[in-house]
């Protein structure tokens, strides 16, 4: 499953930013996962639940950020919601387009619990 180690590598990157900040435990963290990041979003869920076991994240709520992917025709400067790649401007018909949003895939912020 590849959500489970995507999973893995974010909670490696917080885990590590946590112990820079001698941190003892994570409460909280938020994602910013793009629609077409590649990304199945139960199966992250999913994911996240598992890979947390044993690690600084154990009782950290997780938040994942759903970021609808938008684009703007190239042809006719209309910006659009896209699900896919090969999705057609809504205006003008052209499958030509850049991507604006859609594509994240990071911590956006880590609430942590410092014992001093
Ligand atoms: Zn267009």
């Amino acid at each position: 499953m590849h959500e489970f180690s995507i999973a893995m590598s974010i909670i490696e990157i917080a885990e590590a930013e946590a112990k820079k900040a001698k941190a003892t435990s994570i409460i909280e963290l938020v994602l910013d996962v793009g629609t077409m990041a590649g990304i199945e979003f139960f199966a992250l869920d999913a994911a996240m639940e598992m890979a947390v076991k044993n690690t600084l994240l154990e009782t950290a709520k997780v938040n994942v950020n759903k970021i609808q992917a938008r684009a703007r025709c190239t042809k006719c400067g209309s910006v659009f919601d896209i699900d896919q790649v090969y999705d057609e401007c809504p205006k003008c018909k052209s499958l030509y387009h850049e991507l604006l949003s859609g594509k994240e895939l990071k911590i956006k912020s880590l609430v942590v619990d410092v014992d001093d």
